[in-house]
């Protein structure tokens, strides 16, 4: 009679059972090559114990009569894979696809960076994933982006003023934010209140460098973190401040919108024709220096440029129809676009590939990121984050350097207890096992053998599972 109530009870409360049951169960992952992105050592015949979540031992003998035994047949252990710019909250049912969509690509954390859904419903999801009640990547909610009135999306926070800022900093405080995010359109003086108020806050600064902001301004309010990756080829010109201040002019003046994008365009044009390699060492430098990190979302350029993949392809299939079909249609940046930008677009992407590939050497900490969202065409979750370190490495990055902008840099930045890229005791048990070494061909991320998410593990049936219930889903 008890028995058979509590087979009752498991089938009401379904997978916050299994969650609980799972939490108490350790696993011993056996004969693994660990590999150390950090040295780019690799460690053959290891095993690794899991317990509550974290790794409770690695070694080459261990035992646990209690632990479920899992044989890794040799295959290579790698931290779980960050994606340190992302949106999935920009629709009510995002989530349902995002989140299993980053676990089939080995993603086990990603931050994300503006969302449209109210601040306690992202955390209440969040604070279900870390119980164990929702599988999905740890979260972390940095989306408390901050703009001039009436705002570029949505809900934004708005500061027209110093005082404003300051009021919009204690806010986001207030509700638990893990970063005050900056927006294009702020003015210099709101902007340095903010800078300074985020601070004062202790919340990490990060975000856009506005459009009227110089990037030399941001190094000194101590932005800790910049998105996207225009903005960095704009100071390596001779003129940013030239450019800087005819937008500043024309603003002040009271000018439409349609004139500011206008004045904006043109600067593409002119970046190419005034960077210069000297001052973008010079800029590089101080970058490195003030550990500002970049997260690049290099290949957003693939929108722009209509390098998309094809409407049959697994992964559009694995998004729902109407997302599909929003992406199809006629979209506002495409339609912005001037007939010089769209000319100049080939040589802007390798000019922003070229000055990224200078900053990767001079030291500039990168987080790898996408931008993926529903609103963003042709961003993927996930699969999208594998094309980026693809990228890194197509133009010049070792795959062990790739690899520590998605495993070491962004836990590190994120400043987590319990999650520094190693694979360790006391580390969370966030861990993706590969079937070929990735420091030589990264192509092994696209057919994870085991995502490990907090402890629980999914092998590669429950991430078959996983991608057919997407595939079915997305018809
Ligand atoms: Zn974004």
């Amino acid at each position: 009679m008890m028995h058979s109530f509590k087979i009752l009870l498991a089938l009401a409360l379904g997978s916050l059972v299994a969650a609980e049951v799972r939490a108490q169960s350790a696993t011993l992952l056996s004969d693994v090559t660990i590999v150390d992105v950090i040295d780019g050592t690799l460690t053959s015949g290891q095993s690794v114990l899991i317990r509550d979540g974290l790794i409770a031992e690695v070694g080459a003998e261990i035992s646990s009569a209690s632990a479920t035994r899992l044989d890794g047949g040799g295959g290579y252990l790698i931290p779980g894979l960050w994606d340190s710019h992302v949106h999935i909250f920009s629709t009510p049912n995002e989530p349902d696809t995002a989140l299993p969509l980053y676990l089939v690509n080995g993603v086990t954390g990603i931050r994300d960076m503006g969302a449209l859904w109210p601040i306690a419903e992202q955390q209440a999801l969040q604070a279900r994933i870390e119980a164990g009640e929702v599988l999905g990547p740890r979260l972390i909610l940095a989306g408390a982006w901050v703009d001039a009135s009436p705002g570029s999306w949505p809900g934004m926070f708005l500061a027209d003023t110093p005082d404003e800022a300051r009021g919009v900093v204690d806010r986001i405080a207030a509700e638990g934010w893990a970063a005050v995010k900056a927006y294009s359109m702020l003015d210099g003086a709101t902007y340095l209140a903010l800078a300074e108020a985020a601070h004062s806050a202790r919340l990490p600064f990060v975000g856009h460098i506005p459009e009227r902001v110089a990037l030399g301004t941001a190094i000194e309010a101590r932005q800790d973190g910049i998105e996207h990756f225009g903005r960095v080829a704009m100071a390596c010109s001779t003129v940013e401040d030239g450019m800087l201040e005819s937008l500043r002019t024309v603003m002040a003046e009271g000018a439409d919108l349609a004139h500011i994008f206008e004045i904006m365009a043109s600067r593409n044009r002119i970046i190419l024709e005034t960077w210069d390699e000297s001052l973008c060492d010079a800029v590089l430098a101080r970058m490195a220096e003030a550990r500002m990190h970049v997260s690049p979302t290099l290949g957003v350029a693939d929108f722009y440029t209509g390098n998309w993949p094809a409407q049959d392809a697994p992964r559009m299939r694995m998004i729902p129809a109407e997302v599909r079909e929003a992406w199809g249609r006629p979209d506002f940046r495409l339609e912005a676009m001037t007939d010089e930008v769209r000319a100049l677009a080939e040589d802007s992407i390798a000019l922003d590939r070229r000055t990224f590939l200078m900053a990767h050497r001079a030291g500039v900490p990168i987080l790898a990121s996408t931008d993926a969202s529903f609103a963003n065409p042709y961003l993927f979750h996930g699969f999208s984050l594998l094309d980026e370190l693809d990228l890194y490495v197509t133009i010049g990055l070792t795959p062990r350097e790739a690899l520590y902008t998605a495993t070491v840099a962004p836990p590190r930045f994120f400043g987590l207890a319990d999650q520094d890229g190693t694979i360790a005791p006391g580390r969370r048990a966030d861990l993706v096992l590969l079937g070929a070494n990735p420091l030589e061909d990264l192509s092994t991320l696209r057919a994870p053998q085991l995502v490990i998410v907090g402890g629980h593990v999914l092998d590669r049936a429950a991430l078959d599972g996983l991608e057919t219930m997407l595939l079915d889903r997305g018809h």
